[in-house]
């Protein structure tokens, strides 16, 4: 095999024959019948056969090829965009020919844009499929046909060498599964007669041996990553207790029972010489921040440093400020480090860390370039952790290894994950739960209103603000372009400006340096500003309980959790807040589900639960785009039964040790060496 061809096999992550049979179709099409033209119907895919009656080149708004064929049930045009001459010269009128395509309602009747067709001799008996056809997931320069013919070549190769079935034969037996190998040659060749809806669901018990597969290998290499994690050596991070009694007593307000359960959780975790692996999730406004600033009192007390990293800046500046708050009057140190620091600070802020001046540094992801050097890193705290992936995450406390000894890890998140996918994508981490709001929040009614009552919307506003509350009015989201979104802000906060000369309004979006975004931010925050224009950039962590009014433009561009989290900036003090979503009708049916829940319910776990559903697993996650959760047969919804079942064999793989183990991971999970290595 050439190396382009090599290369491109790659990409789809087939590295060797065997990793062929595991490249497993879409979906499948049935070209072992034909279908009269007579019958058909939009939609349908099908393979017709009959004689071309007229080919013509024409232009219409683009130059294209139109072919009408007949098989004396019907007539059915056949539409062409790319074509050469001689594909139109071997279309002439008598050509018996046979196509497959999919069939849609055109401008003059039933027909079939650039179907796939073949021409037959006049007389000869040309057979037809007797499998169906798998159309497999195919990349740049390596069509279908290229991809079957492989497949084709490692399929003869199989019964010479079968891959190993690595499930233990009880369980797949007791599961209805059939052997590997039958399940494979199944799915590459479903004989006709196989059940196309069932296979097109994947719902179908081959499929589901090879689901349940790699739900184990996903499930097993998270756990395999964890014992290694936890093989290591941590600082035991114990005090007497008398720096957090003084951190609780000297906060405004009483921790909640979840928040202090939580708390006590963590710090079980940290009096072990075994590094801490834990998620704290808690719902928008539920207080993690705090928590985090109570495990981070107790590793400054026991001699370490606490890192704290968000994902933007403003966020991470707002984390500072509230340690520096929580923890100045104990004599901790806060450092402050992001991407845009001067260099003469970044070289002091270096110093401060590197020294062990600093106890707690607050920043981004530029905590963890390189050049920046801890003296003794006791703890990693990673907040909204769903924007980063789980090898991101691990190789933070790897870099911030000194000594021998792996700092602690807490991972704190807003986005509740619901049980399913935390078996499959968090079953490395612990999970602590803050299931309690702090007293005394007001609710938050949320509306659902077209953009044509803008007007109304702009009363709501004036009159929230006239009452000595403050607003948010976050800007359409502009997927294409950076600019086109701060362009749109900008214009936004000026017309909102004119409609409502009586209000101040200030505008922050990403596009600006860190200094001005905080300055409008600290004007919100001391009620300088009244009506806040915002891109999303607020959508993560901002705190300001005066405020009680939140609009959203075009709210039916956004994901469901988006919309919670920033749905989750109003309803911070004790009034009652609300939140409009504004829409520009007609809504898809998604956009109206997505709307219809937010109506409906407040809980994170539900829009969470939702928000799968509705997007699917790697969206959700935010993993789609870092590799880590890219599912080839399995769906984590459709087969979520699956799951209690392969934590079960899991726990037995891994408690006996099992040489499976590694072949199951290197089957499915690839670059196994990745999960070796950590
Ligand atoms: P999140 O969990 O969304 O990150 P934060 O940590 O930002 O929430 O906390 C939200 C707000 O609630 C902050 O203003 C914080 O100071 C406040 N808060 C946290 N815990 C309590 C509590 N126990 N009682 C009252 N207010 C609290
Ligand atoms: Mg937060």
């Amino acid at each position: 095999m050439g190396s382009s061809l090599a290369g491109k096999l790659a990409r789809l992550g087939v590295s060797q024959v065997q990793d062929l049979l595991f490249l497993l179709p879409m979906r499948y099409e049935d070209r072992t019948r034909l279908t009269e033209i007579g019958v058909l119907r939009p939609g349908m895919r099908v393979t017709v056969e009959g004689y071309v009656d007229l080919t013509d080149v024409v232009y219409r708004r683009r130059r294209m090829m139109l072919c009408r064929m007949s098989d004396g049930s019907g007539a059915l045009l056949l539409r062409f965009f790319h074509f050469s001459r001689a594909q139109a010269d071997g279309l002439k009128r008598g050509t018996r020919i046979r196509c497959f395509g999919e069939v849609r309602l055109g401008p003059t009747g039933l027909e079939m844009v650039h179907p796939e067709y073949r021409r037959l001799a006049e007389d000869a008996d040309e057979p037809l499929e007797d499998s169906y056809t798998p159309v497999y997931p195919a990349t740049e320069g390596l069509g279908q046909a290229r991809i079957r013919r492989l497949v084709s070549l490692a399929l003869e190769r199989l019964a010479a060498n079968p891959p190993p079935d690595l499930l233990p034969q009880n369980i797949t037996g007791g599961l209805g599964f059939p052997p590997l190998v039958e399940a494979l040659v199944y799915l590459h060749r479903p004989p006709t007669g196989a059940s196309l809806a069932l296979l097109d669901e994947g719902r179908h018990p081959a499929q589901r041996r090879l689901a349940f597969e790699e739900l184990l290998a996903q499930h097993l290499s998270l756990r395999m990553l964890r014992r290694k994690v936890r093989d290591r050596a941590s600082p035991r991070l114990e005090s007497d207790g008398a720096q957090l009694r003084r951190f609780k007593r000297g906060l405004p307000f009483r921790l909640t029972g979840a928040q202090e359960r939580v708390l006590g959780e963590l710090l079980a975790d940290m009096a072990t010489d075994r590094p801490m692996l834990r998620l704290v999730q808690g719902d928008v406004g539920s207080g993690k921040t705090v928590v985090a600033a109570g495990a981070a009192v107790v590793t400054v007390a026991a001699g370490y440093q606490a890192a704290v990293m968000a994902p933007t800046e403003l966020l991470a500046e707002q984390h500072c400020r509230n340690f520096e708050t929580w923890l100045g009057p104990l004599g901790v140190r806060v450092a402050w480090l992001a991407g845009r620091l001067g260099a003469a600070a970044r070289r002091r802020a270096l110093e401060q860390i590197g020294s062990g001046e600093a106890h707690v540094v607050v920043g981004t992801h530029a905590l963890f370039q390189s050049g920046v050097e801890f003296a003794r890193l006791g703890l990693v705290v990673i907040d909204e952790q769903h924007r980063f992936g789980v090898h991101q995450r691990l190789a933070l406390t790897e870099k911030g290894e000194a000594d021998g000894l792996r700092p602690h890890q807490l991972v704190m998140t807003a986005t509740p994950i619901p049980r399913t996918l935390a078996m499959v994508s968090y079953a490395d981490l612990d999970t602590s739960s803050i299931d309690e709001l702090p007293p005394g929040r007001g609710q938050v009614a949320t509306v659902a209103v077209p953009s044509s009552r803008r007007p109304e919307v702009l009363d709501r506003v004036r009159l929230a603000c006239r009452s000595g509350r403050q607003a948010y009015w976050v800007c359409p989201l502009i997927e294409e372009s950076e600019v086109l979104q701060y362009q749109a802000a900008e214009e936004t906060a000026a017309a909102l400006s004119d409609a409502l000369p009586e209000l101040v309004v200030g505008l922050v979006h990403g596009r600006m340096k860190a200094g001005d975004k905080q300055s409008v931010m600290d004007d919100f925050k001391a009620g300088r500003v009244q009506l806040l224009v915002a891109t999303t950039v607020i959508e993560v962590g901002v705190d300001v309980p005066n405020a009680s009014l939140m609009i959203i433009e075009n709210s039916e561009r956004m994901g469901l959790a988006q919309l919670h989290q920033l749905r989750g900036r109003v309803g911070r003090g004790s009034t009652d807040s609300s939140c409009v979503l504004m829409y520009q009708p007609p809504l898809g049916e998604t956009a109206e589900r997505r709307l219809r829940v937010l109506r409906q319910t407040s809980d994170g776990f539900r829009i969470a639960e939702e928000d799968l559903r509705l997007r699917g697993p790697g969206e959700v996650l935010g993993t789609r785009q870092t590799g880590v959760m890219q599912l080839r047969v399995a769906d984590i919804m459709r087969d979520r039964d699956l799951l209690p079942q392969v934590r079960e064999v899991a726990d037995r793989l891994l408690s006996g040790r099992s040489p499976a183990i590694t072949r199951i991971l290197e089957r499915w999970v690839g670059d196994a060496a990745r999960y070796g290595q950590v």
